[in-house]
């Protein structure tokens, strides 16, 4: 028996917390564990599609690099694709990014170097559930789609997916540059994704025109529908146009100006696209940075990106910036286009722009952009890519659909639409947004379409909690520099537009990168009983994370009310480990002389109910 010095007793009776004989594996559905894992682990808590972080980079430093693929591909499907393109929320809030410890570590990249690193003859290994008898239709085979595909079939159920495109994929197809995502990596995992039986009809469009199947078809043919169309449409830009006539969007009838997501899918679809020597792209998003670089790769010479606010709130990753500043894009904040100019031709000349100055926040963590009265300029141009956002299309509808006010559709609690037996997941519902929350959400919207087939609850969340002999890590990891993604040649890049940019991190460089990770999911306990008070551990501390405390609240939910530490002997009523200030350097469990401290792993795993 233990003190759990939160005030949870810590034994085998009724009501207490844990109790892992030496050695002993056990599996915990006390709110507690399940709390304790999304407070300390907090990249697996950003990340939407629940990847369990420290237990793949843990298999790199291991050298199992299949194992650690497996990991990876058990919580978001696409682990080689996603290792490239993630938005990767994780880093965000990665604790070696925390004031005073450094850099987070790169997670995504790690991803990577283990789906690289695997050995070519590397065998997945699911098990899957006996036939249902329940089949599944699957609107539009994008992310979302093929995550919910994924799991619907490996729960039994026989899906078909109908993709109006050639190839499925959606936009890691028809958006994402080959330069930043492989064809043939994209290939290999759509394949695997749904090589459990399901049928994937390409170049079969649902809606309601000729050729076309109807949705109202599919509801009366299959036991249920997933819509995940995505968004296909780009929003348009309210410019004044000196081109078209009234009603008409210049955009779509000005020579040289086009919107930025047809210019990708155009372009991915095999049309032939051209540019000229000057290109201004205007949005700030994923598709502006790639219209940008694939103009660059196309001929042009002088590209700028030009946004209503300025750099620190472009919302994509760091490295997308870097790479396509060094490809010779400028960046140039604080201006929103309001008008073409063209030549007698009707031929773009330049862009009106109306110089910005930072407002208030919006939601999001952004800021406003007030335009300045009085102070319109003239960009001179040839070409201009409009990317400033994406939004659903629903005239393929023939059933009506409750949606929001910007045309996305509701959802309830499962996923399940305004339409009993249609259910909806990914951009179409979120809207724009990326490829992880698309999996992530994909694969909720599977769990919950499951359950409202089958009648029940099939699969729950448990905190798998397996006692560890030692650290598993060194202090002086602490000081290793985060390793950065090599990248191909300039030169090089635009000698093959498609060459992959970033090379991979190869061996030596993923092994140094994840004994960065401070393996969050180690919980590191102090048995309050058999401690002597030495104070030890915290003359070692390398943080102020040994804290003699006059009692700690544990809630419901796993997390810590608020502390009273002790600053008096006579107030002492246990030693506490704080798990937030805790690095898991491992220097408190080797000093300590009663070896009272304890460390467990702690996982959340998917188990049959
Ligand atoms: C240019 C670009 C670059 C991006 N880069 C990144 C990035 O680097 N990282 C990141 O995380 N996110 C990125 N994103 C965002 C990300 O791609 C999306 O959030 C994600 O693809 C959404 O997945 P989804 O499955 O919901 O929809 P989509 O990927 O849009 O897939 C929808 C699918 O439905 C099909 N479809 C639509 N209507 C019909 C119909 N009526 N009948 C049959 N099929 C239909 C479409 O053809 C498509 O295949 C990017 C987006 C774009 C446009
Ligand atoms: S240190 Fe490792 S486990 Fe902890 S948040 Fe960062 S990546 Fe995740
Ligand atoms: S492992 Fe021990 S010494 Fe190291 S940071 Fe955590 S509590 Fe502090
Ligand atoms: S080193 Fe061990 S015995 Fe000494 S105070 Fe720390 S936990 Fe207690």
């Amino acid at each position: 028996m233990r003190n759990d010095p939160r005030g949870a007793r810590v034994g085998r009776d009724e009501g207490e917390v844990r109790a892992p004989a030496r050695g002993e594996v056990y599996y915990s559905e006390d709110p507690r564990d399940v709390g304790w894992v999304r407070e300390n682990i907090p990249c697996q808590t950003a990340c939407p599609a629940g990847t369990n972080i420290p237990g793949y980079i843990r298999a790199i430093i291991e050298k199992q690099y299949g194992g650690s693929y497996e990991i990876n591909r058990e919580a978001n499907v696409l682990p080689g694709i996603l290792g490239r393109i993630c938005s990767r929320p994780c880093e965000d809030v990665c604790r070696h990014g925390w004031p005073g410890n450094g850099e987070p570590v790169n997670i995504c990249h790690l991803k990577r170097a283990a789906s690289d690193l695997k050995s070519a003859g590397h065998r997945i290994t699911e098990s899957l559930y006996t036939p249902s008898g329940k089949t599944v239709a699957i609107v539009g085979a994008g992310p979302a789609g093929i995550a919910a595909a994924h799991d619907l079939s490996l729960l039994g159920h026989d899906v078909t997916m109908f993709e109006r495109e050639r190839d499925p994929g959606g936009m890691l197809s028809y958006g994402i540059p080959e330069f930043r995502l492989p064809r043939e990596i994209l290939k290999v995992e759509l394949h695997n994704a749904l090589r459990l039986g399901v049928e994937l009809k390409t170049g079969v469009a649902v809606g309601t025109g000729e050729g076309e199947v109807a949705l109202s078809r599919l509801l009366a043919d299959f036991d249920a529908v997933l819509l995940s169309t995505g968004c296909m449409a780009a929003i348009p830009l309210p410019l004044r146009g000196e081109t078209g006539g009234q009603g008409e969007d210049p955009v779509r009838t000005t020579p040289g100006v086009e919107y930025g997501l047809d210019f990708l899918v155009e372009h991915h679809r095999g049309e032939k696209k051209t540019v000229g020597r000057r290109v201004a792209v205007v949005g700030a998003g994923f598709t502006a940075l790639d219209c940008a670089r694939v103009a660059r790769r196309l001929g042009a010479e002088e590209i700028t990106i030009h946004i209503r606010t300025t750099e620190k709130y472009i919302p994509v990753t760091k490295d997308e910036i870097f790479e396509a500043k060094r490809e010779g894009a400028k960046i140039v904040g604080l201006r929103s286009p309001v008008g073409l100019v063209t030549d007698e031709s009707g031929a773009l000349t330049g862009v009106r722009f109306v110089q910005n100055r930072l407002g208030g926040w919006r939601e999001g963590g952004r800021r406003q952009a007030i335009a300045i009265e009085g102070s319109e300029f003239v960009e001179p141009c040839d070409t201009l890519l409009v990317a400033i956002g994406q939004k659903t299309v629903n005239d393929y509808l023939d059933v009506e659909l409750e949606l929001d006010r910007w045309g996305n559709a509701q959802v309830g609690e499962g996923g399940m639409t305004s339409v009993e037996g249609l259910f909806a997941a990914g951009d179409y519902v979120s809207g724009a947004a990326t490829v992880i929350e698309a999996v992530g959400h994909g694969r909720q919207v599977a769990l919950g379409l499951d359950t409202w087939l089958m009648g029940r609850v099939r699969r729950k969340e448990v905190v798998r909690i397996e006692p560890v002999e030692g650290p598993l890590r060194e202090r002086a990891f602490d000081f290793i520099p985060r390793q950065e993604m090599p990248t191909a040649a300039l030169a090089e890049r635009f000698q093959e537009p498609d060459r992959e940019v970033e090379t991979g991190l190869g061996e030596d460089l993923a092994f140094e990168e994840a004994k960065r990770c401070y393996l969050c999911n180690l919980k590191y306990e102090i048995d309050v009983d058999n401690c002597i008070y030495c104070r030890a551990c915290i003359e070692v501390a390398p943080k102020n994370c040994i804290k003699l405390v006059e009692g700690v609240e544990i809630k419901a939910d796993g997390t810590y009310g608020e502390l009273a530490e002790a600053h008096e002997w006579d107030h002492v009523e246990a030693i506490w480990i704080d798990n937030n200030e805790c690095i898991r350097c491992g220097a408190c469990f080797m000093v300590c002389p009663t070896r009272c401290i304890s460390i467990s792993r702690n996982e959340i795993v998917v188990r049959d109910v």
